[in-house]
């Protein structure tokens, strides 16, 4: 008995060596968190990778080595598993010792461990697939500008031609040369759409318009297109809205074209749009083939098409993912309901007020500015301008001083200016975060120096305090009433000296 439980207790041992042995010869990164979402392991893949001990990672956090255009949509992914325990999955880059971003496939389940729940993930590599991706998304875009110039040629010509041939069998033969050149202007437009996504060059032009007025007139263009179908408009509240017209447009186009398509067995689509509280929700309802549960979370991503439409229908799976980045970049939300057999409704839901996320309003290798901070990095003095605006929260706080280190670290910065003079009322809540996460990694990225000037909000100077209530600091911040005061004490210490 003695001699059963002296064995238990080395192969005990032996096998938790082997496992952690085992965890760090894994050509992936693997990590843990506990139930709260606090990384608390890591494997040696991930210290290995990332060129920094696996103590600081761990005190870090994995946002501190995310690129900053992944943060906010893997943090609310994340935050949502947290709430609901459901699987993490997410793709993101994140910065390597060689100082370049990789991309990672982010995966996290959460365990039942010891009366408890932890996370456990794994970050794998998947810069090689991206790249084919990326190959693949520049082969489109080059043959979709290609077939575009003999198409307009195509149909411009067709068109000369329809003015001057009367002859019934003729023209109408070319009619139906137009209606083709229209489907294929449309395939390729979609092309064209998903390449300027890809690439982030989708422009908006913004712009006040009447949002009852555009589905009015949409609606009544599309019954013109699909006259065997009943397009009712319902429940129509007058709403003026600030957006892309042209683009919103196309978003309903597309869903009223789906509900048609999707619709082989019945006629009847209705379209709704109502305001309510801060949103402005259309919805398009059909009776037609509905979508089985599996699908529904998948619609919106690119390519994909539903088993059983793929088959039957034509198209590219490309409208919906266009959609949901027009409405994204909207600052909106969409969601389907539906029932496979019996129809479905799409919804999307756009903010009447700007929406919560902080969309860049310039972002380029030296400089940024979203409406809640602006950077600015000067190479020759080693000196960044920061300008904080406006009322400020956990969110946005986080948000700037991830950038902060971002810009500092890329530009070879060790000076800040850091300007809180228009910023309104407390944020206390970040204050925290800022002194135990944030003013390390700033060190870590290259700051020496750090000149504070507050805000004239007394709850503002007590955040600026608290957040670099540190003792381990190693850097110089001082606090100033006056801006000329820190512009000259930053300027008197030599250019980019530590
Ligand atoms: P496409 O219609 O060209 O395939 P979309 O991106 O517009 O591309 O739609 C993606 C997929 O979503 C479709 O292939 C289909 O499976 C499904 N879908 C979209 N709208 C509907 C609808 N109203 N009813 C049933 N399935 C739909």
């Amino acid at each position: 008995m003695e001699t059963g439980t002296k064995d238990s207790i080395s192969l005990a041992g032996h096998s938790e060596m082997f496992s952690r042995e085992l965890l760090n010869a894994i050509p992936q990164q693997i990590w843990t968190t506990d139930e709260q979402g606090i990384l608390n392991n890591v494997n040696d893949q991930v210290s290995r990778d990332l060129g920094i001990e696996n103590q600081v990672i761990i005190s870090a956090g994995w946002s501190i080595f995310m690129h900053p255009d992944d943060l906010s949509h893997s943090l609310a992914n994340w935050n949502e598993s947290l709430e609901t325990g459901h699987e993490y999955v997410n793709e993101v880059r994140l910065r390597f010792a060689d100082g370049y971003y990789y991309w990672h496939l982010i995966r996290a389940k959460r365990i039942l461990h010891n009366q408890g729940y932890i996370w456990v993930g794994s970050n794998t590599n998947i810069n090689e697939q991206k790249a084919n991706e990326s190959r693949k998304d520049e082969f489109i875009s080059i043959a979709s500008h290609e077939l575009k110039t003999p198409l307009t040629a195509i149909k411009g010509f067709t068109q000369m031609l329809s003015r001057q041939i009367s002859e019934t069998k003729a023209s109408s033969f070319l009619h139906r040369i137009t209606s083709q050149l229209e489907r294929l202007e449309k395939l390729i437009a979609d092309l064209m759409d998903v390449s300027k996504i890809n690439a982030g060059k989708m422009a908006f032009n913004l712009a006040e318009f009447d949002f009852s007025k555009m589905l009015r007139e949409t609606v009544a263009g599309l019954q013109q297109v699909y006259p065997k179908y009943q397009l009712i408009l319902q429940d129509q509240a007058p709403i003026h809205f600030k957006g892309d017209q042209f683009r919103l447009e196309q978003v309903v186009q597309n869903f009223v074209a789906n509900a048609v398509k999707y619709s082989p067995d019945a006629d009847l689509v209705l379209i709704k749009a109502t305001l309510e509280q801060d949103y402005l929700i259309v919805s398009v309802t059909d009776y037609g083939i509905g979508i089985k549960p599996e699908h529904l979370s998948k619609l919106f991503d690119r390519y994909y098409r539903a088993d059983n439409s793929s088959a039957r229908f034509e198209g590219l799976g490309l409208g919906l993912y266009i959609s949901a980045d027009i409405i994204k970049r909207h600052g909106g939300s969409f969601w389907i309901e539906s029932e496979q057999g019996k129809g479905s409704t799409f919804h999307f839901k756009l903010p009447l007020s700007v929406g919560q996320t902080i969309l860049p309003e310039v972002k380029i290798p030296d400089r940024y500015k979203d409406k809640y901070i602006s950077i600015k990095c000067n190479n020759e003095n080693g000196i960044m301008h920061v300008e904080w605006y406006g009322h400020q929260d956990m969110h946005s706080v986080k948000h700037g001083g991830k950038l902060m280190i971002e810009y500092l670290r890329n530009n070879r910065c060790s000076k800040v200016f850091n300007d809180n003079r228009a910023v309104l009322g407390t944020w206390s809540e970040a204050s925290d975060w800022a002194a135990n996460v944030w003013l390390p990694l700033m060190e870590l990225a290259g700051l020496r120096h750090f000149a504070w000037v507050f805000s004239a909000s007394a709850f503002s100077q007590l955040s600026a305090k608290k957040s670099v209530e540190n003792e381990e600091a190693t850097s110089d911040v001082r606090f100033f009433a006056n801006a000329e005061n820190a512009w000259q004490w930053l300027h008197a210490l030599s250019p980019k000296k530590s």
